[in-house]
């Protein structure tokens, strides 16, 4: 049987940075020097190839422009390889997942998402076992078809669907958790996959989307939140969709204020969607007295979708059309496996 080929995609990230010699800063540094580190990668019985950003970035400076240009390296390279594995910052790995999920339609390869809470320099680091274990799921094969179909992040012995992920912890190796979502596998002696929980492939063509449109925000209400405040957010410039992170299971305030405020942003045509501040669990509006109202003024409830997969859904929705009707029914539907419906 022919090697499997795998692309890596160096976005920048912790996993390939060093320190600053004057400032003590972390910094991205040349992706030549990380092959470098991992001199395992050669001994692996997988083909790998790899492009790097000429510019490798840390996380937080991610932007939507450039997931486009990561959907599009994935795009031109699909039939030349078997897999990919994306090297990127954990701090925003999350909400790239996500896109990339939904601007990959037809996905039948994996793209598996990693990187580092540590420098791939430092002894510590938990760098390689994350590159090298998803390298290994990226290449891996079952009766000669991808055991993965899916945009993934691996990170700490867990494969995870990348729009179910939250990045929680800013320290430990176990950085990520998938609360609403079985993880996909697990890697200790044998890499061991749940298979009732991976997406299937459709065998279609895939397609990659092109277009985003990041007129959105995010409001988390709290206790205290102020009508200043609310209708600043709800009234601003070219906004088209608000994603309002509620208490619990989609509750908020009945205060009249309140509900007008976002009844008002409503009939003027912006959307709202009803995502909840819990890491686990699913919105459902009219459960309780304090959502009942969301249901009548046409707030749209979200189940269990993460902040972060709504951000990459409202983004890749509102850039795919303008007609309400057919928006409002695929952030209903669910698109990528991104929430339970
Ligand atoms: N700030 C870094 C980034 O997201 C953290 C990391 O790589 O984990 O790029």
């Amino acid at each position: 049987m022919s090697k499997s080929k795998v692309l890596l995609i160096y976005t920048g990230g912790t996993i390939g940075m060093m320190q600053d010699a004057k400032t003590g800063q972390l910094k991205p540094f040349d992706f030549k020097q990380l092959t470098d580190q991992i001199p395992e990668l050669n001994k692996f019985d997988v083909t790998l190839s790899a492009i790097s950003f000429a510019n490798p970035i840390d996380s937080s400076d991610m932007q939507p422009s450039v997931w486009i240009e990561i959907a599009k390296m994935i795009g031109k390279n699909y039939d030349k390889v078997d897999g990919f594995v994306v090297l990127h910052g954990s701090d925003t790995m999350s909400f790239t997942a996500s896109a990339l999920s939904f601007m990959l339609e037809n996905l039948n390869k994996p793209v598996i998402l990693t990187g580092s809470q540590l420098p791939i320099g430092m002894i510590r680091t938990d760098g390689k076992e994350n590159l090298i274990t998803a390298i290994e799921i990226a290449a891996a094969k079952q009766k000669g078809k991808p055991i993965v179909s899916e945009v993934c992040i691996y990170f700490e012995y867990q494969l995870y669907r990348g729009n179910r992920t939250h990045k929680f912890n800013a320290e430990h190796f176990q950085a990520f958790q998938s609360a609403n979502y079985p993880v996909l596998a697990e890697a200790g002696v044998h890499l061991k996959y749940t298979q009732s929980a991976l997406k299937k492939g459709n065998g279609k063509k895939l397609k990659v989307h092109t277009s985003l449109d990041s007129n959105i925000a995010i409001l988390k209400i709290f206790p205290g939140i102020t009508q200043n405040v609310m209708e600043a957010i709800l009234n601003a410039q070219n906004v088209k969709a608000i994603i309002l992170e509620t208490f619990g299971s989609g509750n908020a305030s009945t205060q009249k204020w309140f509900i007008d405020a976002l009844k008002k942003a409503i009939d003027k045509g912006v959307l709202i969607l009803n995502v909840t501040q819990c890491n686990a669990g699913k919105v459902e509006q009219g459960k309780y007295a304090t959502s009942a109202a969301f249901k009548k003024i046409g707030v749209i409830g979200s189940s269990d979708i993460t902040s972060e997969a709504a951000v990459a859904k409202l983004m890749f929705v509102l850039g795919t059309t303008s007609n309400k009707k057919e928006i409002e029914k695929l952030l209903k539907s669910d698109l990528r496996g991104e929430m339970t419906v």
